[in-house]
């Protein structure tokens, strides 16, 4: 089964789009910061991760710069209520595999994991 983990300071949609995943069968967690997802990643396998960029404290954007930092190889689609150009850009220069502006449609959404997980990184 792959898994999936939602960093997102949105507890409601967390719980929600958690919901959504698992009946469709994939294991999913989330947190509801930047900074408990490293700890969480160092426990559990993680295929993909759903990545808000708006959260206080560690933000998406700090999310990814350490994810590279850290050497650590994972798929990222961005998911974020701020659907501007600049953070899709910014995004994907620093490795989100892909792009989705809440309130996400979960077909939609669905569709572009299916997506991400199939390529090669
Ligand atoms: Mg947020």
């Amino acid at each position: 089964m792959e898994s999936i983990l939602i960093i997102d300071d949105d507890y409601n949609l967390c719980a929600a789009l958690r919901e959504e995943l698992a009946e469709v069968g994939y294991e999913a967690y989330y947190v509801n910061n930047g900074d408990d997802a490293f700890p969480y990643m160092e426990q559990h396998k993680v295929d993909l991760i759903l990545l808000d960029l708006k959260m206080p404290g560690k933000d998406g954007f700090d999310v990814l710069r350490e994810l590279a930092d850290k050497k650590i190889i994972v798929k990222v689609i961005v998911l974020t209520a701020y659907a501007d150009v600049k953070g899709a850009i910014e995004s994907a220069r620093l490795g989100a595999c892909d792009f989705i502006s809440k309130p996400y449609d979960f077909d939609e959404l669905l569709i572009t994991i299916r997506k991400v997980l199939q390529k090669d990184i």
